[in-house]
C-alpha cells in the first residue's frame, strides 16, 4: 500500500511517499481502507519532534473509511461498515489500524470526507464549548484563529449556545469566514492590537473565556482580555509553546485551563466517544454544523498540506485523499 513514512524528524520534506505492507489487525483491532484523512496540527508537532514518537513512523490519527478486516475478538463491526475515528494509527496511508473501542459508525448520508473533517476538530470544539467552559446565552468568548479548523466549528457551536463570539484572524478573507460562522466581531490582529480591541468591544469588562490555540504569540494578550475570574483555555500552540510565566501574576488575572493533547478529551470512555462524535456527526448530517473543506490534497502531497497549514494559508479542514 502507499503510505507517508518519516525516517527522521524535521521539516515537511521528511514526509515521503513509500510502499509498505498492509498492516494486519491484532486482537481488538480493525483494519480500515482509508478514504479520507484529516490533517491536524498535532501531526506537525510529531514531525518536528516536539512530541516524541519512535521512528520510522507513518503519521496521522484521524480518518474515515470502510472496514476491511477484523482482528481476533472484534464483534462490534463487520467488513464493509463505514467508520471513522481519531485513533487511526498512521492514517496517512491507504490502509490503517484502529482499536475497535475507538471506532464509530458513520451515519447514513455523510461522506467519508465529511466524517474525517468532523471528528477531531468537531469533538475538540464540542468539549471546549460544552464541557471545559460550558457556554450559555450572555457569555462572551474570544476565539483565536477564528477561521481555522477548530475555530470555525467552535464559533458555530458557541453562537448556537447563545454566546457572543469575538474572533481574531490574520486576513480580511478569514474575517468573512469567521463572521459567516457566527462571530459577532472579528479583530484583524495583523492591523489592530487585539487586547485593546477586546477591551473596547466589552466596555473594558473583558471576556468570560478565551479559547487560545495559538500559544506563544497570544498567551500574554489572552490573559489581559479576561474579565476578573475569567478562564483562559490554552489548548494548542500553533505559534510555539508559551514562554515561562509567573503564576502569581497569572492568578491575579484569571484562571488557566491547559488542555492535555491526549485523546482522553474525547475518548476517555466508549460512551463519551459515542456521545460527542454522535452529536457532531449528527449536527453535520442535519446541516446544523457547516464544514469548510476547501483544502483537499492527494496523499502524496502530505508535505504541501502541512506546509500550508503551518504557513496560515488554510481555512477550515484540510484533508488528504489516498
Ligand atoms: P488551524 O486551522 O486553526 O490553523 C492554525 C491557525 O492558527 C492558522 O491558520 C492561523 O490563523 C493561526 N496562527 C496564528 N499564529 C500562527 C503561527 N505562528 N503559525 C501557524 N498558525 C498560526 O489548525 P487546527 O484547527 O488544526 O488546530 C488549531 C490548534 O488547536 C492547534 O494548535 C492544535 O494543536 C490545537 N488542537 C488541540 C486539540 C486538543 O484537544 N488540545 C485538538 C485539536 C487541535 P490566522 O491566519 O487567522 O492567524
Amino acid at each position: 500500500m502507499k503510505a507517508i513514512h518519516i525516517h527522521e524528524t524535521g521539516g515537511p520534506e521528511v514526509l515521503r511517499l513509500a510502499e509498505l505492507p498492509i498492516p494486519q489487525p491484532g486482537p481488538g483491532q480493525v483494519l480500515i481502507r482509508v478514504e479520507a484523512v484529516g490533517v491536524n496540527f498535532i501531526e506537525i508537532y510529531f514531525r518536528k519532534g516536539v512530541y516524541k514518537a519512535a521512528l520510522p513512523l507513518t503519521p496521522g490519527s484521524e480518518a474515515a473509511g470502510t472496514v476491511e478486516a477484523l482482528g481476533p475478538g472484534v464483534t462490534e463491526f463487520a467488513a464493509g461498515d463505514r467508520v471513522a475515528s481519531v485513533s487511526v494509527l498512521g492514517s496517512y496511508a491507504e490502509y490503517a489500524l484502529v482499536p475497535a473501542t475507538q471506532l464509530v459508525n458513520v451515519p447514513e448520508g455523510l461522506t467519508p470526507e465529511q466524517a474525517a473533517a468532523t471528528m477531531l476538530q468537531g469533538m475538540t470544539a464540542h468539549y471546549l464549548s460544552h464541557s471545559t467552559f460550558p457556554l450559555k446565552a450572555g457569555d462572551t468568548a474570544l476565539v483565536h484563529a477564528g477561521a481555522g479548523g477548530v475555530g470555525l466549528l467552535l464559533t458555530q457551536m458557541a453562537s448556537r449556545l447563545g454566546a457572543r463570539v469575538i474572533s481574531t484572524v490574520s486576513t480580511p478573507a478569514k474575517a468573512e469566514l469567521a463572521r459567516a460562522a457566527g462571530a459577532s466581531e472579528v479583530i484583524l490582529y495583523t492591523e489592530q492590537d487585539f487586547v485593546a480591541e477586546v477591551k473596547r468591544l466589552t466596555g473594558n469588562k473583558g471576556v468570560d473565556v478565551v479559547y487560545d490555540s495559538v500559544g506563544k504569540t497570544t498567551f500574554e494578550g489572552s490573559l489581559n482580555c479576561l474579565r476578573p475570574r475569567g478562564l483562559l483555555v490554552l489548548f494548542g500552540a500553533s505559534s510555539g509553546p508559551v514562554p515561562p510565566f509567573d503564576l502569581i501574576q497569572l492568578s491575579s488575572k484569571g484562571s488557566l485551563f491547559v488542555t492535555r493533547p491526549t485523546l482522553a478529551h474525547y475518548v476517555a470512555t466508549r460512551a463519551e466517544l459515542e456521545g460527542r462524535s454522535g452529536d457532531v456527526l449528527g449536527w453535520v448530517a442535519s446541516g446544523e454544523l457547516k464544514l469548510r473543506t476547501e483544502f483537499v490534497y492527494p496523499l502524496a502531497e502530505a508535505a504541501r498540506a502541512q506546509t500550508d497549514l503551518e504557513a496560515r494559508q488554510t481555512t477550515g479542514k484540510i484533508l488528504l485523499k489516498p
